[in-house]
């Protein structure tokens, strides 16, 4: 699907037409020009206190958000369709057409126009000041603050692909390129990590088939750029203005294709922007070899970001997410998108949530400070981009004061690890005397707009307080000469009034207009007449509001001219600011994990040169977490894996806890490598390159793939990526099609990671034989999970013990579900017959009887009918019709 794009049907017509003679205002003609600018946007043309849009963008707008639809004058004798939002709660409405897939233009009044003193005759001049796309917000309301919100550009040059990335929000930008025999994969790699929220491409790069078919779930998120963007010359230049470098090369080994994947994402920020782009901190090239890999299969089966349903319920996550602040929270997902593989980086961690959880007072107070230390991050993006929202500047002065908090909470605890998060005192004092500049600047709660006026304090400038002085005493005066006009005219119901147009003026009933036309000690000049009331003006309230008026205008020149040194400056510790933010983040991060250890008692893992597992009492943290809701005790196990015994082939009933238990070993590993603690009484693991894991049958029809197809896509990929430093986790490969084609490829992929790849592997099977493969290869353990039988029925005890189980237990199984008592006893009728044969043969036959002579006679009849059909004399509605009977009849469960 492409993106919603406004059809603003007739338009260039109109135009035309207007300008060939037909009546136009110029307010019609100012906006037409405008509109021809932005023909693929809907317009938000800001009118006043409202955002108005026009012709074909009003209709649209009108029936998506539901609001009334309008008119406003006429072009060429038609009515122009119009709708409008307040510009005060037009996030909302922009909120939910950027949700819809739509791109805005905002129109804006622009400054310096209004500052002529007779603006208020002549038209506001009006242009786009920005474009908001879904990869290019930048306003809180419209994002999800604990995940980032990338856009995502891509270029695809001689069998190289590069993929640049930016949440413009934080200012960075990043880059990893993908080549090589795996090119494809990695590329569906890269962009299920990057989530994008909008992915940019090129006209010519959109007619690539195979691209097409790579980013098919993404389709609603594709815009498609003009080619010119990615030419390489220009973004050379571009990319070094902008990082501010004199080298391209300053960045790394930059390929043509980089550059012009980079340069085109500059591009789009300069296109949607206009000159308000955020600034950019850094590029910063990622190298996959750096970070444990676990592929977008295992992330989803380990349920690490969503459960199967894809909810955040019942995912890791949701579990060892206590993070309270937004950045920690987008800081956390990044860490569990890339687990770490250096032993000393991960230690660095360990160390911290160590020395946090020895100094309990200093994880408390910490505690206590973070959930009011607001999202900086993205504060200093908006106002690096000349959103003037006063409020993120009093955002960056909290954050400034609050993290002052945690910094001194961290010098006080004495602790030398601690000590290691501690910024720079040249980066520290910036901080302070930041905080102290605004706080002495701006008013604790200003408006959301700086043009309300009312942001700056009170004895920051004379010139200032004198003007607002001038302003209330003149209001003063307005209400004294109001009680005068009454007494002197003795009409009670006279008011004073202001309004847009007229400013302040007299206001009296129609009835009593006669009154002050005719009245001779004042002169009451009319202004205009309404259905209700007349209004009126002397010279004395003309002067005054005219007085007022200069001073608010004056006032608010000067409001933002101290406001803008205040951004200057903000701008200017904007490194500073980036830097704490990080080490913030970092801290809610570590604080997070200690307390997590400390509550769910989780332990610090010893880390050992051989990769090796070694687990006292491991648990599963999402299953302990929901039994424990349920007030049920999770079991635990003890295991040991190493190079010597790499390989159990597990074999347990249906629900004895053998994906749970496969799970808790990936998901440890995983944990460790993140730098948490684990859920366990104690472990020692080594480092593991990459963890796979092949859990239970995902169909993925959508991609058009069978399930076993889709088993033998993961399988190949394992086979073909791991090495020996690796993880491998299968779970009953080989179910999807044939028992004996199952078992045979089930086999001999555990041959081939015993001969080949040797790392440690957890096999799941209900192929019993296959436990026979210990006899050739040492390495091979056979475990199940301990149960016991009584009468008829099984007991589980979730413990791992050596040995092979005795059966699948699935009738068991099936008779627990409530599957009815004929066909239960039936399939243990089958059953025992077919054990008394060898696995690979199975009675065919019998099988047929039980489970496709009912089908299989309903085929027939469908046949049956379709065979009677004389086709060239069957209209379509009895084909339809005939269609319905068979699936009604035959096909339907009944
Ligand atoms: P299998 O893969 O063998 O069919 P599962 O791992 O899906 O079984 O486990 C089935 C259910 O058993 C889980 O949903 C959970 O409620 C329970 N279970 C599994 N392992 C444990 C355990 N170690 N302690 C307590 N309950 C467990």
């Amino acid at each position: 699907m492409k993106l919603k794009q406004p059809d603003i049907k007739g338009l260039s017509n109109t135009k035309k037409n207007a300008d060939g003679g037909g009546k136009i205002t110029p307010m019609m003609a100012q906006y037409l020009d405008v509109k021809q600018r932005h023909i693929k946007y809907l317009l938000f043309y800001r009118m006043g206190d409202f955002y108005e849009l026009f012709f074909d963008d009003a209709k649209i707008a009108a029936s998506n958000l539901g609001i009334a639809l309008t008119k406003r004058g006429k072009l060429n004798g038609k009515d122009i369709p119009m709708c409008g939002v307040p510009v005060h709660s037009s996030q909302t409405y922009l909120s939910r057409l950027i949700k819809l897939g739509f791109k805005v233009a905002i129109a804006e009044q622009l400054k310096d126009d209004s500052q002529d003193v007779n603006a208020k005759k002549k038209i506001f001049k009006r242009d786009v000041v920005r474009i908001v796309t879904p990869g290019t917000i930048l306003e809180e309301s419209l994002l999800d603050s604990r995940n980032h919100n990338n856009l995502l550009s891509i270029n695809f040059d001689k069998g190289d692909i590069s993929l640049a990335w930016t949440d413009m929000t934080t200012g960075n930008v990043k880059l990893q390129r993908v080549k090589g025999l795996s090119i494809f994969r990695d590329f569906e790699e890269v962009i299920h990590k990057v989530e994008p929220g909008e992915i940019i491409i090129s006209e010519e790069l959109q007619k690539s088939e195979i691209l097409k078919s790579k980013l098919k779930f993404f389709q609603k998120n594709i815009t498609t750029i003009p080619s010119s963007f990615f030419d390489l010359k220009n973004n050379e230049i571009k990319i070094k203005a902008f990082f501010k470098k004199s080298r391209i090369n300053s960045f790394g080994d930059l390929t043509n294709t980089d550059v012009t994947t980079i340069g085109a994402l500059l591009n789009y920020l300069e296109l949607t922007q206009k000159n308000n782009i955020p600034n950019f901190k850094n590029l910063e090239i990622i190298n996959k070899e750096n970070f444990m890999q676990i592929d977008i299969f295992s992330q989803q089966s380990l349920e690490i970001f969503r459960n199967y349903d894809g909810q955040k319920k019942g995912s890791l996550i949701e579990v060892i997410d206590g993070t309270q602040t937004a950045s920690g929270a987008r800081l956390l997902r990044e860490f569990l998108k890339s687990p770490l593989i250096k032993k000393s980086e991960i230690m660095v961690r360990h160390d911290l949530i160590e020395a946090f959880i020895s100094k309990k007072i200093c994880l408390t107070r910490i505690l206590e400070i973070l959930p009011g230390i607001p999202d900086v991050e993205r504060a200093i993006s908006r106002v690096s981009a000349k959103i003037n929202n006063p409020r993120d500047v009093i955002a960056i002065k909290v954050f400034g004061e609050k993290s002052l908090q945690i910094i001194n909470e961290i010098s006080n605890s004495k602790n030398t690890v601690l000590k290691q998060l501690h910024p720079s005192i040249g980066v520290v004092k910036n901080l302070v005397n930041l905080s102290e500049f605004i706080k002495e600047k701006i008013v604790e709660i200003p408006p959301l707009n700086l043009f309300e006026g009312g942001v700056i304090r009170k004895n920051v400038s004379k010139e200032l307080d004198d003007l607002r002085n001038i302003k209330i005493n003149c209001k003063k005066k307005i209400l004294d000469m109001q009680t005068y006009y009454v007494n002197e005219t003795n009409i009670n119901t006279l008011k004073i009034k202001f309004n847009n147009i007229h400013g302040y003026f007299i206001e009296v009933s129609n009835k009593n207009s006669k009154r002050l036309n005719e009245f001779d000690e004042i002169k009451f000049n009319p202004v205009q007449n309404t259905l209700n009331s007349a209004r009126f003006q002397t010279d004395e309230l003309r002067l005054i509001s005219q007085k007022i008026e200069n001073s608010e205008k004056k006032s608010l020149e000067l409001e933002v001219e101290i406001y803008q040194e205040v951004i200057k400056k903000v701008i200017q510790f904007e490194l500073d600011l980036d830097a704490i933010s990080k080490t913030i983040s970092y801290v809610d991060v570590l604080t997070n994990f200690a307390i997590l250890s400390l509550k769910k008692k989780y332990s610090r893992p010893q880390i050992t040169e051989e990769t090796l597992i070694e687990i006292k009492d491991g648990r599963h943290p999402v299953v302990e977490e929901s039994l424990n809701k349920e007030g049920i005790e999770f079991t635990s196990n003890d295991y040991n894996l190493n190079k010597k015994e790499n390989i159990w082939v597990m074999t347990g009933p249906n629900m004895a806890g053998k994906s749970t238990f496969l799970r808790q070993v990936a998901l440890i590993i995983v944990l460790n490598q993140v730098g948490c603690y684990v859920p366990a009484k104690s472990a020692k693991l080594g480092i593991f390159d990459k963890v796979f894991t092949r859990i239970g049958a995902s169909d993925n029809l959508s991609q058009g793939m069978s399930t076993f197809m889709m088993e033998m896509v993961e399988a190949a990929r394992i086979i073909d990526q791991a090495t020996n430093s690796s993880l491998i986790i299968l779970d009953e490969l080989g179910r999807g099609t044939s028992t004996e084609d199952g078992f045979a490829i089930a086999y001999s992929i555990l041959e081939y990671i015993c001969n080949k790849i040797k790392c440690i592997t957890l096999f799941a099977t209900h192929y019993k034989e296959l436990c026979k493969i210990k006899k050739k290869f040492p390495q091979i353990h056979n475990k199940t999970l301990e149960i016991k039988k009584w009468n008829e029925e099984i007991i589980f005890h979730y413990k791992i013990i050596d040995g092979i189980s005795e059966g699948s237990f699935g009738i068991h199984v099936a008779k627990l579900a409530g599957l009815e008592e004929s066909i239960i006893t039936k399939a243990k009728t089958i059953l025992s017959h077919l054990k008394k044969q060898k696995l690979t043969e199975f009675p065919q036959d019998n099988l047929k009887d039980i489970s496709i002579n009912k089908q299989e006679s309903k085929n027939s009849r469908i046949i049956d009918e379709i065979k009677k059909l004389d086709l060239d004399n069957l209209s379509p509605k009895d084909s339809l019709d005939l269609l319905y009977t068979i699936k009604k009849n035959y096909l339907e469960n009944k």
